[in-house]
């Protein structure tokens, strides 16, 4: 069997691990910010239908530019956000991860620079990588807020492809405050995308980077129904932007990237949007739970807008995430020495993770 060395690889990708949480087995998996909630019965009865109905004309190939799903999609933000959004300001794909690296393979690619404000989502640098794209770290406060008058000045100095602004940030909940968006665009001529894959999350009075598309045809923002959908295994990531930058993204897409299983699949989530969204405030108030409990036990956190807690400070946060393990609560350890990560869950998911906690923290701080 050759090994992966003795294949002419490109050299980038050499010594490099494929990303992803770690898959073990624990009676309670709060590690990838998934919803825990099962679909509601009505959708799932819908659900069938409308994969049956779409089952009948798979021998054709899918709606090329999923004009149907991109209408709902625009209708769903449009109502949310209160700012109009248009079926051609829309685009999908196979999950938000896709989505971003369509946007990358058109705006990035070699030669080319994205940046991103880290500690983020590491998928940001990867898939730049992957396209060949430079990748610059730009920076964030000890308290993993975004300095405006510093980022601006970043950008200004990189003059980058592709600025990636994640709010609420990923790994730390963070969200970004509209007029630092806005400073960045104006200090740039790349494209900026506003990761809003956590924006349903958010405390009221965040408002969404949506509401500064109109006049803004380089700025580009992008949702997920992996999260707040509980939607994760469908794999639907959309985004809103000037039609000019759905355009580009045509050029790169691959033909019929997106099922029409996945479309009807979506359609169906989407015309069950209030009942799938019902589930928001319950994991938002499990959240509030566990920034409220952490200061009981000596422990501090990250002010959150998303359905996750940074949390800490450990000693040593690898042996505190094995405790927990050993306690049958899997949590994710992001690599921030003194942090960890934990999904809001079901209150169930809640009291096992505190009392867990309760047991290690004693000794971990
Ligand atoms: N953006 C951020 C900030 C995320 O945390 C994630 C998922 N962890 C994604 C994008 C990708 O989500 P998906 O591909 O499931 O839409």
């Amino acid at each position: 069997m050759p090994s992966l060395d003795e294949l002419p690889l490109r050299p980038e990708l050499r010594g490099r691990s494929p990303y992803g949480a770690p898959q073990v087995p624990a009676t309670h998996r709060l590690n990838t910010n998934e919803n825990p909630y099962p679909l509601p019965a009505e959708l799932l009865a819908d659900l069938g239908a409308a994969l049956g109905h779409a089952a009948l004309e798979l021998n054709r190939y899918p709606d090329r530019d999923a004009v149907a799903l991109r209408t709902d999609l625009a209708a769903y933000l449009s109502r949310t956000s209160g700012e109009p959004v248009e079926p051609g300001q829309v685009w999908a794909a196979n999950g938000s991860n896709e989505v971003l690296q369509q946007i990358l393979q058109a705006f990035g690619g070699a030669g080319r620079t994205a940046l991103g404000f880290t500690p983020s989502y590491s998928m940001h640098p990867i898939i730049s990588g992957g396209t060949g794209t430079e990748w610059v770290d730009g920076h964030r406060r000890a308290d993993f807020t975004i300095d405006a008058a510093a980022a601006t000045a970043q950008v200004r100095d990189v003059s980058p492809d592709v600025v990636f602004v994640t709010s609420p940030n990923n790994p730390t909940g963070t969200a970004v405050a509209l007029e630092t968006i806005e400073a960045i665009y104006d200090a740039t001529t790349g494209v900026v995308v506003v990761d809003e894959a956590y924006a349903e999350f958010a405390r009221s009075g965040t408002p969404s980077a949506l509401t500064l598309l109109p006049g803004r045809p380089r700025l580009i923002v992008s949702r997920t129904m992996s999260k707040a959908f509980g939607m994760a295994g469908l794999r639907l990531g959309y985004l809103a932007a000037d039609p000019a930058v759905v355009d580009a993204l045509q050029l790169v897409r691959l033909p019929y990237h997106l099922s029409s299983l996945t479309q009807a699949a979506a359609r169906a989530a989407l015309a069950h949007t209030d009942a799938l969204l019902a589930t928001v405030d319950a994991v938002k108030a499990q959240r509030d739970r566990i920034v409220a409990a952490l200061p009981v036990m000596g422990l501090t956190s990250v002010p959150s807008d998303a359905n996750f807690v940074l949390f800490g400070h450990f000693t040593d946060a690898p042996a505190t995430w094995q405790a927990l393990l050993d306690r049958g609560v899997l949590v994710r350890d992001v690599g921030l020495p003194g942090w960890l990560r934990v999904t809001a869950g079901t209150p169930a998911e809640t009291d096992a993770f505190l009392t867990a906690l309760g047991e290690v923290a004693a000794t971990s701080r």
